[in-house]
């Protein structure tokens, strides 16, 4: 699996500082998504049913409660991303765990969103207060990760709140330190855990904590 090359580019330009790397998702990681596109679901006539991981299936119809397609799914998102994400709020902790590591390591969000919105989501997170590089990337997170860690200083920590993301840069040993990283409670409870990972969390003072923790002791080794 290799990189698309608009986020190979992208990862390019990324300046690092040789520092320990902190690879990190946004939706469901640093900005809510689930509340949003609950809302923005109900808006529209949809409502998510928090039976499994997931979207696709657990989207369904508010008139007739039908379940709808995946291409249907991915229909909402993007139209999500084109006018609703300004509803999106940081994580509770989000800003100021990441803004303490910002003393000790280079952070890179990697966010899996059409190139098209990259833009707006990175001046969206300057706003938040959390003016690290955006790379948009699309499909599994193992390679855009490998090559990031190629270029970074170690140790290099991955979060995200998706299995398929978590697995991906596990497989590809791409991160000394894998997060699995769920903010909204209902979904953290519903996803199996992973193995092979560093921490499952959806807090972020543990997620802090864990990552100082990590670094102090790479530090002390060296
Ligand atoms: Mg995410």
């Amino acid at each position: 699996m290799s990189v698309a090359s608009h986020t190979a580019e992208q990862i390019t330009a990324v300046r690092l500082s040789g520092r320990p790397l902190v690879v990190c998702d946004v939706d469901e990681v640093v900005l809510s998504f689930i509340g949003p596109f609950e809302t923005y679901l109900a808006d529209s006539g949809f409502r998510l049913v928090a039976r499994s991981y997931g979207l696709t299936g657990n989207i369904e119809r508010l008139d007739d409660g039908t379940a709808i397609a995946q291409a249907e799914v991915g229909r909402l998102l993007d139209e999500f991303f084109a006018r609703e994400t300004a509803r999106q709020r940081p994580v509770e902790g989000a800003i100021d765990a990441l803004a303490a590591l910002e003393a000790v390591a280079d952070i890179v969000f990697l966010t899996n969103l059409p190139k098209a919105y990259r833009d707006t989501r990175a001046e969206m997170l300057v706003d938040h207060g959390v003016p690290y590089p955006v790379v948009a990337n699309e499909g599994p997170k193992g390679p855009a990760v490998g090559r990031l860690a190629a270029t970074g200083g170690r140790p290099v920590f991955f979060l995200d709140d998706s299995p398929s993301n978590i697995v991906s840069v596990r497989d590809a040993a791409a991160a000394d330190h894998v997060i699995h990283f769920v903010a909204d409670r209902r979904f953290f409870d519903l996803v199996d855990p992973i193995d092979g990972i560093a921490l499952r969390s959806n807090s972020w003072t543990e997620t802090g904590d864990f990552i100082r923790a990590a670094i102090d002791a790479a530090t002390r080794k060296a």
